[in-house]
Protein backbone atom coordinates (compact mmCIF):
# COMPACT_ATOMS: atom_id res chain seq x y z
CA UNK A 1 0.00 0.00 0.00
CA UNK A 2 1.51 3.28 -0.89
CA UNK A 3 0.27 6.92 0.27
CA UNK A 4 -0.44 9.06 -3.04
CA UNK A 5 -0.82 12.40 -0.83
CA UNK A 6 2.23 14.59 -2.20
CA UNK A 7 4.11 12.04 -3.49
CA UNK A 8 7.08 13.42 -5.10
CA UNK A 9 9.57 12.70 -7.75
CA UNK A 10 12.39 15.20 -7.55
CA UNK A 11 13.03 18.09 -5.50
CA UNK A 12 10.77 20.86 -7.53
CA UNK A 13 7.48 18.85 -6.85
CA UNK A 14 5.42 20.14 -4.12
CA UNK A 15 4.53 18.15 -0.97
CA UNK A 16 0.82 18.60 -2.19
CA UNK A 17 0.57 16.86 -5.51
CA UNK A 18 -1.84 13.61 -5.84
CA UNK A 19 -1.22 10.66 -7.47
CA UNK A 20 -4.14 8.63 -9.29
CA UNK A 21 -3.23 5.79 -7.03
CA UNK A 22 -6.67 4.57 -5.39
CA UNK A 23 -7.26 5.20 -1.85
CA UNK A 24 -8.03 3.04 1.29
CA UNK A 25 -10.39 4.09 4.03
CA UNK A 26 -8.69 3.16 7.25
CA UNK A 27 -11.33 0.58 8.16
CA UNK A 28 -10.19 -1.14 4.61
CA UNK A 29 -6.42 -0.92 5.66
CA UNK A 30 -7.25 -2.38 9.06
CA UNK A 31 -9.34 -5.28 7.64
CA UNK A 32 -6.69 -6.10 5.07
CA UNK A 33 -4.22 -6.36 7.86
CA UNK A 34 -6.41 -8.27 9.65
CA UNK A 35 -6.99 -10.98 7.11
CA UNK A 36 -3.76 -11.08 6.96
CA UNK A 37 -2.88 -11.65 10.53
CA UNK A 38 -5.34 -14.53 10.38
CA UNK A 39 -4.30 -16.33 7.59
CA UNK A 40 -1.03 -16.61 8.40
CA UNK A 41 -1.25 -16.99 11.81
CA UNK A 42 1.53 -14.55 12.58
CA UNK A 43 0.97 -11.45 14.87
CA UNK A 44 0.75 -8.52 12.47
CA UNK A 45 3.29 -6.14 14.58
CA UNK A 46 2.04 -2.72 13.83
CA UNK A 47 5.05 -0.04 14.00
CA UNK A 48 4.94 3.09 12.81
CA UNK A 49 4.97 2.80 9.23
CA UNK A 50 2.51 0.19 8.70
CA UNK A 51 -0.04 2.30 10.66
CA UNK A 52 0.48 4.84 8.36
CA UNK A 53 0.96 3.13 5.24
CA UNK A 54 -3.33 2.93 5.30
CA UNK A 55 -3.55 6.81 4.95
CA UNK A 56 -2.93 9.18 1.90
CA UNK A 57 -1.18 11.79 4.27
CA UNK A 58 2.60 12.18 3.34
CA UNK A 59 4.63 12.85 7.02
CA UNK A 60 6.04 16.59 7.23
CA UNK A 61 8.62 17.58 9.84
CA UNK A 62 9.43 20.92 10.31
CA UNK A 63 11.97 22.31 12.07
CA UNK A 64 11.34 25.60 13.91
CA UNK A 65 14.58 27.68 15.04
CA UNK A 66 13.12 30.28 16.96
CA UNK A 67 15.88 33.36 17.76
CA UNK A 68 18.57 30.58 17.51
CA UNK A 69 21.89 30.28 15.66
CA UNK A 70 24.35 32.50 13.70
CA UNK A 71 23.64 33.11 9.94
CA UNK A 72 26.86 31.10 9.68
CA UNK A 73 25.75 28.10 12.05
CA UNK A 74 22.18 28.11 10.44
CA UNK A 75 23.52 27.25 7.63
CA UNK A 76 25.93 24.77 8.57
CA UNK A 77 22.76 23.00 10.82
CA UNK A 78 20.74 23.22 7.01
CA UNK A 79 23.54 21.47 5.20
CA UNK A 80 24.02 18.54 8.09
CA UNK A 81 20.27 17.97 7.98
CA UNK A 82 20.39 17.49 4.41
CA UNK A 83 23.28 15.10 4.25
CA UNK A 84 21.69 13.00 6.87
CA UNK A 85 17.60 13.11 5.81
CA UNK A 86 18.86 12.76 1.98
CA UNK A 87 18.30 9.13 1.75
CA UNK A 88 15.03 8.89 4.22
CA UNK A 89 12.19 8.67 1.27
CA UNK A 90 8.43 9.60 1.58
CA UNK A 91 8.74 12.59 4.50
CA UNK A 92 8.22 16.08 3.49
CA UNK A 93 10.39 18.15 5.68
CA UNK A 94 11.07 22.02 6.40
CA UNK A 95 13.64 24.43 8.16
CA UNK A 96 12.42 27.30 9.75
CA UNK A 97 15.59 29.46 10.31
CA UNK A 98 15.26 33.32 11.76
CA UNK A 99 14.25 36.01 8.88
CA UNK A 100 17.72 36.95 7.91
CA UNK A 101 19.27 33.17 7.37
CA UNK A 102 16.30 32.10 5.01
CA UNK A 103 18.13 32.94 1.85
CA UNK A 104 21.38 31.49 3.23
CA UNK A 105 19.51 28.44 4.35
CA UNK A 106 17.59 28.18 1.14
CA UNK A 107 20.96 28.48 -0.70
CA UNK A 108 22.23 25.82 1.07
CA UNK A 109 19.40 23.58 0.50
CA UNK A 110 18.81 24.71 -3.46
CA UNK A 111 19.65 20.83 -4.39
CA UNK A 112 17.18 19.26 -1.77
CA UNK A 113 13.91 18.56 -1.46
CA UNK A 114 13.81 20.67 1.96
CA UNK A 115 11.67 23.42 1.78
CA UNK A 116 12.65 26.58 3.62
CA UNK A 117 10.13 28.85 5.72
CA UNK A 118 9.89 31.68 7.81
CA UNK A 119 8.54 31.79 11.24
CA UNK A 120 6.18 34.25 10.87
CA UNK A 121 5.00 37.12 8.53
CA UNK A 122 3.07 40.41 8.32
CA UNK A 123 -0.43 40.89 7.91
CA UNK A 124 0.37 43.81 6.12
CA UNK A 125 2.14 44.14 2.33
CA UNK A 126 4.93 45.71 2.38
CA UNK A 127 4.84 49.88 3.24
CA UNK A 128 5.56 51.67 6.28
CA UNK A 129 5.99 49.16 9.69
CA UNK A 130 9.54 49.23 10.60
CA UNK A 131 10.74 45.82 11.59
CA UNK A 132 8.16 44.04 9.89
CA UNK A 133 8.64 40.67 7.26
CA UNK A 134 5.74 40.64 4.55
CA UNK A 135 4.76 37.38 3.36
CA UNK A 136 5.94 38.77 -0.37
CA UNK A 137 9.50 40.01 0.67
CA UNK A 138 9.39 36.33 2.71
CA UNK A 139 8.69 34.81 -0.53
CA UNK A 140 11.38 36.32 -2.67
CA UNK A 141 13.81 35.62 -0.23
CA UNK A 142 13.27 31.76 -1.07
CA UNK A 143 10.73 30.84 1.47
CA UNK A 144 7.61 29.12 0.51
CA UNK A 145 6.36 27.73 4.16
CA UNK A 146 5.51 30.21 6.85
CA UNK A 147 4.54 29.37 10.13
CA UNK A 148 1.63 31.53 11.71
CA UNK A 149 -0.01 31.75 14.81
CA UNK A 150 3.10 30.18 16.98
CA UNK A 151 1.98 29.91 20.43
CA UNK A 152 5.37 32.65 21.51
CA UNK A 153 3.50 34.92 19.10
CA UNK A 154 0.01 34.64 20.74
CA UNK A 155 1.10 34.56 23.96
CA UNK A 156 4.09 36.37 24.20
CA UNK A 157 3.68 38.98 21.71
CA UNK A 158 0.03 39.37 22.17
CA UNK A 159 -1.10 38.25 18.42
CA UNK A 160 -5.14 37.37 18.66
CA UNK A 161 -7.01 35.17 16.49
CA UNK A 162 -7.97 38.00 14.03
CA UNK A 163 -4.54 38.76 13.28
CA UNK A 164 -3.49 35.23 12.30
CA UNK A 165 -6.32 35.22 10.76
CA UNK A 166 -4.99 38.44 8.28
CA UNK A 167 -1.48 36.65 8.28
CA UNK A 168 -2.96 33.67 7.12
CA UNK A 169 -4.55 35.59 4.19
CA UNK A 170 -1.69 37.23 3.46
CA UNK A 171 0.67 33.66 3.48
CA UNK A 172 -1.76 32.75 0.73
CA UNK A 173 -2.11 35.42 -1.25
CA UNK A 174 1.84 35.62 -1.80
CA UNK A 175 1.76 32.51 -2.21
CA UNK A 176 3.35 30.29 0.65
CA UNK A 177 2.01 27.55 2.53
CA UNK A 178 1.04 28.15 6.11
CA UNK A 179 1.58 25.76 9.03
CA UNK A 180 -1.48 27.46 10.90
CA UNK A 181 -0.32 26.77 15.34
CA UNK A 182 -3.34 26.57 17.50
CA UNK A 183 -2.92 24.73 20.93
CA UNK A 184 -4.64 25.49 24.34
CA UNK A 185 -2.60 26.88 27.75
CA UNK A 186 -2.30 24.55 30.81
CA UNK A 187 -5.44 26.33 32.50
CA UNK A 188 -7.81 26.19 29.69
CA UNK A 189 -6.73 22.04 29.68
CA UNK A 190 -7.14 22.08 33.38
CA UNK A 191 -10.76 23.90 32.76
CA UNK A 192 -11.49 21.36 30.44
CA UNK A 193 -11.71 23.88 27.30
CA UNK A 194 -9.01 22.53 24.99
CA UNK A 195 -11.01 21.51 22.63
CA UNK A 196 -12.82 24.86 22.73
CA UNK A 197 -10.26 27.02 22.29
CA UNK A 198 -9.04 25.30 19.86
CA UNK A 199 -11.40 25.15 17.40
CA UNK A 200 -11.89 28.94 17.72
CA UNK A 201 -8.33 28.97 16.70
CA UNK A 202 -9.03 26.52 13.70
CA UNK A 203 -11.98 28.08 12.59
CA UNK A 204 -10.89 31.78 13.11
CA UNK A 205 -7.20 30.97 11.41
CA UNK A 206 -9.06 29.44 8.29
CA UNK A 207 -11.82 31.48 7.85
CA UNK A 208 -12.59 32.40 4.15
CA UNK A 209 -10.59 29.49 3.27
CA UNK A 210 -11.16 27.29 0.96
CA UNK A 211 -10.20 24.51 -2.16
CA UNK A 212 -6.52 25.19 -2.80
CA UNK A 213 -6.35 27.41 0.27
CA UNK A 214 -7.06 24.42 2.48
CA UNK A 215 -5.01 22.19 0.98
CA UNK A 216 -1.89 24.31 0.95
CA UNK A 217 -2.16 24.58 4.76
CA UNK A 218 -1.07 22.64 7.44
CA UNK A 219 -1.50 22.92 10.98
CA UNK A 220 0.22 22.24 13.96
CA UNK A 221 -1.29 21.23 17.29
CA UNK A 222 0.72 22.66 19.91
CA UNK A 223 -0.29 22.62 23.31
CA UNK A 224 1.20 25.51 25.47
CA UNK A 225 1.94 23.47 27.92
CA UNK A 226 4.27 21.13 26.18
CA UNK A 227 6.55 23.86 23.88
CA UNK A 228 9.73 23.82 25.46
CA UNK A 229 9.07 22.39 28.53
CA UNK A 230 9.59 18.72 27.81
CA UNK A 231 6.40 17.87 28.66
CA UNK A 232 5.27 15.63 25.90
CA UNK A 233 1.62 15.16 25.75
CA UNK A 234 0.74 11.24 25.29
CA UNK A 235 0.03 9.98 21.76
CA UNK A 236 -3.47 9.58 23.50
CA UNK A 237 -3.92 13.16 24.36
CA UNK A 238 -2.75 14.46 21.07
CA UNK A 239 -5.08 12.01 19.07
CA UNK A 240 -7.55 13.37 21.04
CA UNK A 241 -7.46 16.54 19.77
CA UNK A 242 -6.29 16.07 16.31
CA UNK A 243 -9.00 13.46 15.63
CA UNK A 244 -11.84 16.75 17.03
CA UNK A 245 -9.44 18.98 14.39
CA UNK A 246 -10.00 16.49 11.43
CA UNK A 247 -13.51 16.84 12.14
CA UNK A 248 -13.80 20.30 11.70
CA UNK A 249 -11.53 19.94 9.05
CA UNK A 250 -13.77 18.06 7.12
CA UNK A 251 -16.81 20.15 8.20
CA UNK A 252 -15.11 23.37 6.50
CA UNK A 253 -13.52 21.78 3.55
CA UNK A 254 -15.55 18.12 2.65
CA UNK A 255 -12.84 15.66 1.39
CA UNK A 256 -10.23 18.03 1.56
CA UNK A 257 -10.39 17.96 5.16
CA UNK A 258 -9.57 14.81 5.03
CA UNK A 259 -6.09 15.36 3.17
CA UNK A 260 -4.71 17.89 5.16
CA UNK A 261 -1.99 17.46 7.26
CA UNK A 262 -2.07 17.86 10.74
CA UNK A 263 1.03 18.15 12.61
CA UNK A 264 2.09 17.44 16.53
CA UNK A 265 4.20 19.70 18.29
CA UNK A 266 5.45 20.46 21.33
CA UNK A 267 8.72 18.59 23.27
CA UNK A 268 8.84 15.81 20.26
CA UNK A 269 12.17 13.95 20.75
CA UNK A 270 13.85 10.90 19.32
CA UNK A 271 12.54 8.96 22.26
CA UNK A 272 8.17 9.98 21.81
CA UNK A 273 8.06 10.33 18.12
CA UNK A 274 6.96 6.71 16.96
CA UNK A 275 4.32 6.79 19.65
CA UNK A 276 3.15 10.25 18.40
CA UNK A 277 3.32 9.07 15.07
CA UNK A 278 1.57 5.77 15.23
CA UNK A 279 -1.36 7.87 16.28
CA UNK A 280 -4.08 7.61 12.78
CA UNK A 281 -4.37 11.85 12.98
CA UNK A 282 -1.40 12.82 13.71
CA UNK A 283 0.67 13.48 10.79
CA UNK A 284 3.77 15.05 11.17
CA UNK A 285 5.85 17.09 13.69
CA UNK A 286 6.40 20.84 14.49
CA UNK A 287 9.76 20.61 16.43
CA UNK A 288 11.30 23.43 18.15
CA UNK A 289 14.90 22.42 20.15
CA UNK A 290 15.19 18.87 18.23
CA UNK A 291 15.18 20.74 15.01
CA UNK A 292 18.73 22.08 16.67
CA UNK A 293 20.40 18.87 16.31
CA UNK A 294 21.32 17.65 13.22
CA UNK A 295 21.26 13.92 14.39
CA UNK A 296 18.07 13.89 16.67
CA UNK A 297 16.30 15.99 13.81
CA UNK A 298 17.03 13.50 11.30
CA UNK A 299 15.84 10.91 14.01
CA UNK A 300 12.37 12.58 13.62
CA UNK A 301 12.29 12.92 10.07
CA UNK A 302 12.90 9.32 9.49
CA UNK A 303 11.00 7.81 12.24
CA UNK A 304 10.25 4.57 12.53
CA UNK A 305 13.35 3.43 11.97
CA UNK A 306 14.71 2.98 15.48
C1 LIG B 1 7.83 24.72 18.72
O1 LIG B 1 8.60 25.63 18.80
O2 LIG B 1 6.91 24.78 17.92
C2 LIG B 1 8.02 23.57 19.59
C3 LIG B 1 7.14 22.60 19.54
O3 LIG B 1 9.11 23.57 20.44
P1 LIG B 1 9.69 22.31 21.25
O4 LIG B 1 9.80 21.16 20.28
O5 LIG B 1 11.03 22.76 21.75
O6 LIG B 1 8.73 22.02 22.36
Amino acid sequence: MRRTKGRRSGPEQSPNKTSPVPRLTEAASFRIIFRLSFATGEPVRLDPNLLRDHRMRRPFIAGNWKMNLSHRDAVRLAEEIHERVSGIPDRDVALCPTFVSVTGVAQALADSRIQVGGQDCARTDDGAYTGEVSASILKSTGASVVIIGHSERRHVMGETDEVVREKMGKAREHGLRPILCVGETLEERKSGRTLEVVERQIRKGLEGFGGADLTETTIAYEPVWAIGTGEVATPDQAQEVHAAIRGWLKELGGAIGEDIRIQYGGSVKPSNVDGLMAMPDIDGALVGGASLNADDFATLVGFGNG
